[in-house]
């Protein structure tokens, strides 16, 4: 924490009163002499003027504001010492015996009031002690909301703040300001095996070596996790935050000592300028993350400023992100369904329902081409809400049409969705709606997903399984995970990549894993479906080699069936 925020509490509080009348000076003294017992130091100015100096200096631990001053009436005083001393506790003293005056100066920001002639030693020096106390707590509390608790660094929204200052400055000084995005690699390595502690003690110190290299009047903050951004304002030259970008790379690389480890970190830094053109801040945060991840792409130098091209794709990204964001409101979007049939079935025993966008100018759009930025921008909640409810409610509407047992129906479910709590409700309110068996829900869970954060996940995964689901980990085998993992999960079907079918008939490899994956799985009691099945001879050797279900275009393409 900054001295600021943990300022000790004096054992002598120097007081000032700001008084016009002798009278009342004296009157106060008197009773901080006599209540304080050598705790108070008291100095006295008649005018609100001639309070800056002591204030300015830092001499003053509480101030005593009377409401009318000759250079200041009312509440002007203490608007004026709230503005330019925000730190400084403030007790206001009326005369007038005006209760609304002395409220409406608490709204403002002072933290007690005392009416004159009605205020005694004990009164006095209590609301001194307890205007202080409370004076420091707000402070800290402010201080908390606007910094990051381990590097007490300014966090994300204190740095924005001081960026839109700053681009304000520029517009007035015609200067360039830079924003460097600093992204440290792999750090998650460092957490998961080293542990939280130690990491958290790596950026602790890449914290104070990023800080030890910025000039006076640069901002650092921790943005995120692993992420740490810079202001550097008033830049006489562009290329001055290449060398300051060059110098935190190579302070980053230096060893850190944990736990006895000596670990090199490394980082990749992304540059966008912002002047007079860049007017919004979030316009410039976005740059520099887009530069940020072009530097992590490629690019050797482990930096990257913000280009045209760069730019160009952002503003692609954004039009395509105002649209999907447009097309979620007015509900432009589409189900496909493809068949699933059991080994030895000629019907279909489900569907995998597969979302496409009705784009107005582009027409159908796969959901390969937005599900990702569905994903970033959140949108997913609200599409993966309708894709659940809208599968739901056709297979049920295609068991009404045929009698019997509604198919099952298996939905795509993005890790986002996952690492919610909302998911478990829409799943929940949307079999209620619709009716349909919780059994004859399948969702699928691409691997990467599934062990991406396996603690979030988990307890999701656990809670839908527990209200009938069936789980699918879908894509398996493109992950890195091993087989042996999947006991960790409570899933029920395996869904194997279409790579490994693809390859069927010409390579003895990819026969040999799916071998070992349906004798795991049925180990496990799961069911092993096979996806990507385009040939009838894909589709003999699967069923020999014991997969339980097939999908693939030699069964059946996705379509708007209605069987
Ligand atoms: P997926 O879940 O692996 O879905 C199967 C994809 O493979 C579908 O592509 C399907 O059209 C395609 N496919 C099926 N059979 C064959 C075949 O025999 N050969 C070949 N080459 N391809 C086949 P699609 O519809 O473009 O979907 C792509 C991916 O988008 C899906 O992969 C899934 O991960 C995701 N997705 C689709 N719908 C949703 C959704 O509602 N929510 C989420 N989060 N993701 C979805
Ligand atoms: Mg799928
Ligand atoms: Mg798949």
């Amino acid at each position: 924490m900054s001295a600021a925020a943990v300022a000790v509490l004096r054992d002598t509080q120097r007081i000032l009163l700001i008084e016009d009348n002798p009278g009342d000076a004296r009157l106060v003294q008197l009773m901080l002499d006599e209540g304080g017992e050598g705790g108070f130091s008291f100095s006295h100015v008649g005018r609100l003027a001639d309070a800056w100096g002591p204030i300015r200096n830092g001499l003053i631990d509480c101030a005593l504001v009377d409401l009318s001053l000759p250079d200041a009436d009312g509440l002007e005083g203490v608007d004026q010492l709230t503005e330019l001393a925000p730190d400084l506790p403030l007790i206001v003293l009326t005369g007038r015996d005006d209760l609304d005056l002395a409220i409406a100066a608490l709204q403002r920001g002072a933290q007690d009031y005392l009416l004159k002639g009605r205020v005694d030693s004990g009164l006095l020096s209590r609301a001194v002690r307890y205007a202080v106390e409370r004076k420091h707590a707000e402070v800290a509390l402010a201080h908390q909301a606007m910094h990051d608790a381990l590097t007490d660094l300014p966090n994300r929204a204190l740095f924005l703040d001081r960026l839109s200052q700053a681009l304000a400055g520029t517009r007035r000084r015609a200067s360039t300001l830079a924003v460097l995005f600093v992204d440290v690699d792999r750090f998650k390595v460092v957490n998961d095996s080293l542990g939280h502690v130690e990491g958290d003690r790596a950026l602790v110190t890449l914290s104070k070596r990023i800080a030890r290299v910025l000039r006076p009047g640069d901002t650092v903050a921790r943005f995120g996790g692993d992420e740490f951004t810079v202001l550097c304002c008033e830049l006489v030259d562009p290329s001055e935050c290449i060398a300051i970008t060059e110098r935190l790379l190579e302070v980053i690389r230096q060893p850190i000592d944990l736990n006895g480890a000596q670990v090199v970190l490394t980082a990749r830094i992304g540059i966008a300028l912002g002047n007079d053109a860049v007017a919004a801040p979030e316009t410039l945060i976005r740059n520099v993350d887009a530069a940020m991840y072009r530097a992590k792409e490629g690019g050797r130098a482990g930096w990257l400023v913000f280009d045209d091209e760069m730019h160009k794709r952002a503003v692609e990204r954004l039009e395509t992100e105002v649209q999907l964001r447009r097309s979620v409101a007015a509900g432009s979007f589409l189900l496909d369904f493809q068949p699933i049939l059991h080994c030895d079935a000629r019907r279909p025993a489900g569907y995998e329902a597969l979302v496409r966008w009705e784009h107005p100018q582009r027409g159908i759009v796969a959901p390969d081409n937005f599900i990702p930025l569905a994903e970033e921008t959140g949108l997913i909640d609200e599409i993966g809400s309708w894709v659940l409810r809208e599968a739901c409610a056709e297979s049920m509407r295609w068991a009404s049409g045929h009698g019997g047992e509604p198919p099952f129906v298996s939905v795509n479910v993005s890790g986002r969705q996952l690492s919610g709590s909302a998911l478990l409700t829409v799943v929940a309110e949307t079999l209620a709606e619709t009716g349909l068996p919780p059994g004859r829900l399948w969702l699928e869970i691409t691997e990467s997903a599934l062990f991406h954060d396996v603690d979030s996940t988990g307890l999701t995964l656990h809670a839908l399984r527990s209200c009938g689901v069936k789980l699918a980990v879908d894509d398996f085998g493109t992950g890195y995970t091993s087989l042996g993992n999947l006991k960790r999960f409570p899933v029920d079907v395996i869904k194997i990549d279409r790579s490994f079918v693809s390859e069927l008939g010409r390579s003895a490899q990819d026969a040999a894993i799916i071998t070992a994956i349906v004798t795991l799985a049925h180990d496990l009691g799961l069911v092993v479906t096979a996806e990507g099945v385009e040939t009838e001879e894909q589709r003999r050797i699967l069923c020999e080699l014991g997969c339980d279900y097939l999908q693939g275009f030699h069964l059946g393409r996705p379509g708007p069936v209605r069987p």
